[in-house]
């Protein structure tokens, strides 16, 4: 019998089974390797990796984990997951049945691309959602906003203290007169409109196409799609989720365990707030501590 079976296996997940491998638990990691900012070409605000490119930290945090005899990586996804606490089994997508007293599920979220096209083409490039992510690279530059519900409105407050050069793209949103006003003080200019169109112009430039009007040129837009949970393995069990603004995340307590005894949840996949790799490796590391001190006798 293992001791934990953490499904995903990037930076939450690696984050939780160093904890573990380090307390000498028996730890299997599954991944599929698709960490959500593959798309981009660096990582930035990651003390000690900042302007990394993520699969490289990826990769020297898997050299890293070999070194614990009790730890094995295994590139697989979970299909299934049955049990309770202290004897879980999960089925991998190679049909391999494992057990373990204890689940971590740090599978990530996916980005719904919208069906515009450039949209997808452009993600983490000139099409990007984080401006503590990338904003101080196109720092000053001229930046557009989509607008993705009232939660924009501090998207606008905030980009101030990158660029004083921000267009917002309504993209077909009903915007009330008073967010209107507020963005007119602040010299914001709104495109009215839904965006048919991204093309990409250079590295960092895109002309955004609208249905009602002219196209506009930017040089970085930043967007929020709305996200879905990787695998809906916690579908499967049961668990209780808390909607967000971009859409749900696993509930967990102050000790990462979900509704569910046994099963404890880390990184963008039950982290209401800002997603981050610093973020998601701190949950993994919480909850792998708590997972192990679960155990103890
Ligand atoms: C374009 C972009 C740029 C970003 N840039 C930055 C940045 O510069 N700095 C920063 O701090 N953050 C950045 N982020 C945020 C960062 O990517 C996430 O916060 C971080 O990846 C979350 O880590 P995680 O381990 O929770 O999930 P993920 O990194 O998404 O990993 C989830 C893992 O689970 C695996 N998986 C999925 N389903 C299964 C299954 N059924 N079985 C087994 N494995 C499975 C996936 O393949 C993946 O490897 C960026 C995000 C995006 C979209």
């Amino acid at each position: 019998m293992n001791d934990v079976i953490i499904i995903g296996g990037s930076f939450a997940g690696l984050a939780a089974a160093l904890q573990l491998g380090r307390a000498r638990r028996k730890v299997i990691v599954l991944d599929t390797c698709r960490p959500r900012n593959r798309f981009a070409g660096h990582s930035h605000g990651v003390l000690g990796h900042d302007h990394k490119p993520p699969l490289d930290i990826l990769d020297e945090a898997r050299q890293q984990l070999a070194r614990y005899p009790t730890i094995r990586l295994v590139n697989a996804g979970a299909e299934s997951v049955s049990g309770a606490i202290d004897d879980f089994c999960v089925v991998t997508d190679d049909n391999e049945q494992l057990k373990a007293r204890r689940l971590i599920l740090s599978y990530g979220v996916v980005d719904k691309m919208p069906d515009v096209p450039g949209f997808a083409e452009n993600w983490g490039a000139s099409v990007i959602p984080c401006p503590y992510c990338d904003g101080f690279e196109v720092a000053d530059q001229h930046w557009g906003l989509v607008w993705s519900g009232p939660q924009s409105m501090n998207q606008v407050r905030l980009f101030h203290d990158w660029t004083d050069r921000l267009t917002v793209f309504g993209d077909g949103h009903d915007i009330p007169p008073d967010i209107r006003a507020d963005l007119a003080g602040r010299q914001v200019p709104l495109v009215d409109g839904r965006i048919t169109e991204i093309a990409r112009r250079g590295s960092h430039s895109s002309t955004i196409k609208i249905d009602t009007g002219p196209e506009v040129a930017v040089d970085v837009l930043f967007a929020h799609p709305r996200t879905m949970p990787s695998a809906s393995l916690h579908d499967a069990l049961g668990l209780a989720t808390i909607n967000t603004p971009t859409g749900i995340a696993l509930k967990t307590d102050e000790r990462r365990e979900t509704s569910m005894p046994g099963i404890y949840a880390a990184g963008d996949l039950a982290n209401p707030g800002i997603p981050s790799v610093t973020t998601a490796t701190w949950q993994g590391v919480m909850a792998g501590i708590f997972a192990q001190q679960s155990m103890l006798t």
